[in-house]
């Protein structure tokens, strides 16, 4: 099966969902998309540099996962628009790799681009099974949507999967992004919020949960 995994930020893929990825590439084909490439938040160094260096973290941390394709959009972070140019790029991405599983963030999330990011993927999902958008390629129908936790953990989750052994290639994955994790420690915090989610869910010592969106 095809998989498309859509970050916000260069960080967002391996932190929600790296464990499930890992488990995902050994019988599929997966590429990530990045809407931004995380270029704000630091007063050292030029925004420029900054995105070349997120975007080089990204490559290697999803190589870690086992992941060859990453396709960075480079919309500005912080600033992600629901527009008609990004639901093209979107669509059209959608149509040329036809996944049968998208996997997004949740979309009652507390960062806004995280929460744009989920309403561009819901809205090009639709879009892409459509006669919409012309000249974005043939119309293909994703049979399945899940949404991943970055900063507000999902209240009801319908789908959970067992990452026990590929935890330790997440947390790799996450210790890919030297400037992230040395501010805040993203690798310690999911990694207890995927423990919780194991002990709690009774499936396994740890694991990811989703939202899974209805169609
Ligand atoms: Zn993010």
């Amino acid at each position: 099966m095809n998989v498309l995994v859509f970050a916000p930020h260069p960080d967002d893929a391996a932190i929600g969902c790296g464990g499930t990825i890992a488990n995902l590439t050994k019988k599929n084909k997966i590429a990530i998309v990045y809407l931004t490439s995380g270029e704000s938040g630091s007063i050292k160094i030029s925004e420029k540099k900054l995105a070349r260096q997120r975007e080089a973290e990204a490559k290697k941390s999803a190589r870690i996962l086992g992941v060859k394709k990453t396709i960075f959009l480079r919309n500005p972070d912080g600033f992600l628009e629901f527009d008609k140019k990004n639901l093209q790029k979107i669509v059209s991405i959608i149509r040329k790799e036809k996944p049968e599983l998208v996997i997004c963030p949740y979309a009652k999330d507390q960062h806004r681009d995280h929460r744009v990011t989920s309403e561009l993927v819901f809205d090009s999902v639709w879009k892409a099974s459509g006669p919409w958008l012309k000249g974005t390629g043939k119309p293909w129908d994703v049979k399945e949507v899940l949404c991943y936790e970055i900063w507000t953990p999902i209240q009801k989750p319908a789908h959970f999967e067992d990452i026990s052994k590929t935890i330790s290639k997440k947390v790799k994955a996450i210790k890919c992004f030297k400037s992230q994790t040395k501010d805040i420690r993203y690798d310690k915090a999911v990694k207890c919020l995927n423990r919780f989610r194991g002990i709690i869910s009774g499936l396994g010592d740890y694991c990811e949960c989703f939202e899974v969106k209805e169609s």
